[in-house]
């Protein structure tokens, strides 16, 4: 897994694929990282994952091994993986897409529809509670979602 919004991630991930090792997760990044060492602004999160996308489905990276699924929800990053995979004659079979259970989910059916890769995450365990309490911090909005799941609305 490479978070996006680390700016050491692109030199990682080339450094990566040029030594056989280019087989990645890609997602924006969750936590709450200083400026020193992440983008903070949500736009330039999805230029950096829009860059790693062009990295890791060039032909000459392919030629390396590399594979990269995508882990987002956001459609700007799937469109652009979309059609970057299409201009560069990848198959919807060989993308990838990762959501989280029970998120967009008829985003999700309409990938599967068009012949794209999902791959659903799943948490189980018993450590749940700190699994909840990261997602909270992560996207406060989830409490409204938990809370309403809770009183069955
Ligand atoms: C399979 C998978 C594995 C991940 N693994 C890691 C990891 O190892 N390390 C890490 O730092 N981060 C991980 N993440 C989280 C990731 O870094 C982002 O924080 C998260 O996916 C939100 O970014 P986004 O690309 O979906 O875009 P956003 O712009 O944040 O979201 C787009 C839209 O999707 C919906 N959405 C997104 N997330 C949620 C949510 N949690 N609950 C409800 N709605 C939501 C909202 O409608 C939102 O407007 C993972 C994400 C996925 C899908």
């Amino acid at each position: 897994m490479v978070q996006a919004y680390l700016h050491r991630t692109q030199s990682d991930v080339e450094a990566l694929i040029d030594d056989g090792m280019g087989h990645f997760r890609l997602c924006k990044g969750a936590y709450d990282e200083p400026a020193t060492i992440a983008y903070r602004e949500r736009p330039r999160v999805t230029q950096a994952m829009h860059e790693l996308i062009r990295t890791c489905y060039s032909a000459e990276s392919r030629a390396k091994g590399a594979f990269a699924a995508i882990a987002s929800h956001d459609e700007d990053v799937i469109n652009f993986a979309k059609a970057y995979a299409y201009q560069h004659g990848l198959a919807p079979s060989q993308v990838e897409f990762q959501m989280l259970y029970g998120i967009r989910r008829e985003l999700q059916t309409a990938l599967v529809k068009q012949g794209y890769k999902m791959r659903i995450y799943v948490p189980y365990g018993t450590h749940w509670y700190p699994y909840f309490m990261r997602r909270l911090a992560e996207r406060p909005a989830n409490l409204l979602f938990f809370l309403r799941a809770l009183v069955g609305d």
